[in-house]
């Protein structure tokens, strides 16, 4: 049997009179990456941000690892966390003291901090470019910067909102094979874009949202499958 890592049942956001998310009902297995597909006010951030607690759902209930968003937001935000589209990085600081910062922010000090953070550095490909300023990085290698900030408390479960936004051809390519990664050592990763082939090549799973509705969700080949059914493509 499959552990579900999010469950969400009815999940809706209205502000004032504008439905921007609407009775979403989907569920995300673990070690699985979940794509949600859709254009610009599609209603994926905000999804996203209902998902850690940051935004409060008008109706609706998810669970995360079993945790329930509206009772439990303290263990949700200890299982799942964020990398944001703007990673708000140090420029003036290194990759390794991006992470050291992290690390203390996160009551992780001494050689315990220097061990996480060398570990973290070679899991997203960074060791080399460590002492280098975040500052000079391209925007992919700021991307993994940020992915090894989110992993710094070990969360299970990581909600990435466009990671491949703004990145060259081979920077996605490394992308995925990371995120990849993570997903065989067991993390579950909601990964959002308004691109269908860079989601078509990393996830398992996708849900297409257009103007809040999900549409349809489900493994990745049944999903493309009824895309070409119905001449949505
Ligand atoms: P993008 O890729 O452009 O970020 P998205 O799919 O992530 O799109 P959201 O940012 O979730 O979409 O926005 C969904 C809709 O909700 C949009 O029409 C947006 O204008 C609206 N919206 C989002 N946040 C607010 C808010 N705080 N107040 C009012 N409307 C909002």
């Amino acid at each position: 049997m499959k552990e579900v890592m999010i469950r969400t049942r009815g999940l809706t956001k209205v502000y004032g009179d504008f439905v921007a998310v609407e009775d979403l009902s989907f569920e995300v297995y673990k070690g699985e990456v979940f794509g949600l597909l859709g254009p610009n006010g599609a209603g994926k951030t905000t999804t996203i941000l209902m998902l850690l607690g940051l935004v409060r759902p008008t109706k609706g209930e998810a669970w995360i690892d079993g945790y329930s968003l509206t009772r439990e937001p303290m263990e949700v935000r200890r299982v799942a966390s964020l990398v944001p589209e703007s990673l708000g990085l140090y420029d003036y600081l290194t990759a390794r003291e991006n992470l050291y910062f992290t690390a203390e922010l996160n009551g992780i000090t001494g050689e315990e901090k220097r061990r996480r953070v060398e570990e973290l550095l070679s899991k997203v490909g960074l060791s080399e470019w460590s002492n280098v300023k975040v500052g000079k990085f391209s925007r992919g290698m700021k991307q993994r910067v940020g992915i090894a900030r989110t992993l710094m408390h070990d969360p299970e479960v990581l909600l990435l909102d466009e990671p491949a936004s703004g990145l060259d051809p081979r920077a996605r390519v490394h992308m995925r094979q990371l995120l990849r990664r993570l997903a065989d050592t067991g993390k579950t990763l909601l990964v959002s874009s308004h691109i269908l082939p860079e989601l078509a090549a990393i996830c398992d799973s996708i849900g297409i949202l257009h103007m809040g509705v999900l549409r349809t969700a489900g493994p990745l080949q049944e999903v493309l499958s009824s895309l070409r059914r119905h001449r949505l493509i």
